[in-house]
């Protein structure tokens, strides 16, 4: 099994505080942590964690974190060719958290921009090479674009986390396999408020015409997570999967969907039924949120068995429909 991924990389700087802090004020933090994160790199790092083999190209800057995004993908076991320098600043955001763990944060992409279709072409035979094709939206449409259409030519699957959302490119959208959005990210796209979306989920309501008009653009499938409401998968003619969310207690939920996207496409590629690789997602995601952070709390495979072991009936999709039939196959372009 092997993904390639569009990445992203981004240095997360977190300080804690008594209260969120005001126009011109300067507080003192309680706590500081800097931890490699950004979503492509997350995505990468939660698949490799589950024995997934992971390519992929991040464009890091030329600044005081340059070493430190080496020794992480060497302390990973990523190789160096997954780096792609790039003049400028490495990602980077800082967040203030309060004790209730409401925050307000900023995030500058810096480098990550930079990634263009010529690095992916340059490394077009990686591309191609592998089973699945990844990104996220902290990445620009050019190098998205270039490599989705590399993998479907080759009839591989892709999936998007269009996160955070912008206007969907519509050749990228044809060339989606799989499009994984939460809750918000889904009201943006205009396929429903979180209270449509959580009754659709619970199968008090039918799903809104614009989700059946956003599979016709090209996805033979989206996934719509609702945090610690679960998830719902939907297929063009087919009933929604509902996948409930693992009753855990979550300590802190960053990472929780790049955990769920990981599990995901791991338990796809391994040729899991749709219906099972959501709650694989499902329990990745649940994990995830069992510590602080993201870096250390994506899951092994191992860990993953070990709890879904732990839960042997409880949280399965309650859909009447199989979970078969994920077509993977080439999109009509
Ligand atoms: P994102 O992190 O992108 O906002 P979500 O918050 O929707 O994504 O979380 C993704 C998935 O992780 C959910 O569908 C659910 O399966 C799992 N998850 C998230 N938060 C919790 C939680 N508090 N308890 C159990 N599972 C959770």
């Amino acid at each position: 099994m092997r993904v390639f991924v569009i990445g992203s990389f981004v240095i997360a700087c977190s300080v804690k505080v008594a209260r969120l802090p005001q126009a011109g004020e300067s507080l003192a933090g309680s706590a500081f942590r800097a931890e490699p994160g950004g979503k492509g790199f997350n995505l990468a790092l939660a698949a490799h964690r589950l024995g997934v083999r992971v390519d992929g190209l991040f464009a890091v800057g030329e600044d005081v974190f340059s070493p430190v995004v080496r020794s992480t993908f060497a302390q990973v076991g990523f190789p160096d060719t997954m780096l792609v320098p790039r003049a400028g600043s490495t990602g980077a955001g800082v967040a203030f958290v309060d004790p209730a763990g409401e925050n307000c944060l900023a995030v500058c992409l810096g480098a990550n921009l930079a990634l263009t279709a010529a690095d992916v072409r340059a490394a077009a035979a990686r591309v191609e090479a592998t089973d699945l094709v990844a990104a996220t939206f902290e990445s620009p449409d050019a190098p998205i674009r270039e490599a989705f259409a590399l993998a479907r030519g080759r009839g591989r699957p892709t999936l998007l986390n269009p996160s955070p959302m912008r206007p969907l490119d519509p050749a990228i959208l044809a060339d989606t396999t799989i499009l994984v959005v939460n809750g918000v990210e889904a009201a943006e796209l205009g396929l429903g408020a979180a209270e449509t979306l959580e009754a659709i989920r619970t199968g008090t309501r039918a799903p809104t015409p614009a989700i059946a008009a956003l599979l016709d653009r090209g996805p033979a499938c989206l996934v719509v997570t609702l945090g610690e409401r679960g998830a719902i998968a939907f297929r063009p003619g087919l009933p929604p999967l509902r996948q409930p969310a693992f009753a855990v207690t979550a300590i802190d939920t960053v990472g929780a969907g790049d955990a769920f996207a990981a599990g995901l496409m791991a338990a796809l590629l391994a040729k899991a039924p749709l219906d099972a690789a959501l709650r694989r997602a499902a329990a990745c995601g649940a994990l995830a949120t069992g510590q602080f952070g993201a870096f250390d709390a994506f899951p092994t495979a191992a860990a993953l068995d070990a709890f879904l072991e732990a839960f042997p009936d409880a949280a399965g999709p309650d859909a009447a429909s199989s979970g078969a039939g994920l077509s993977t196959g080439p999109t009509a372009r």
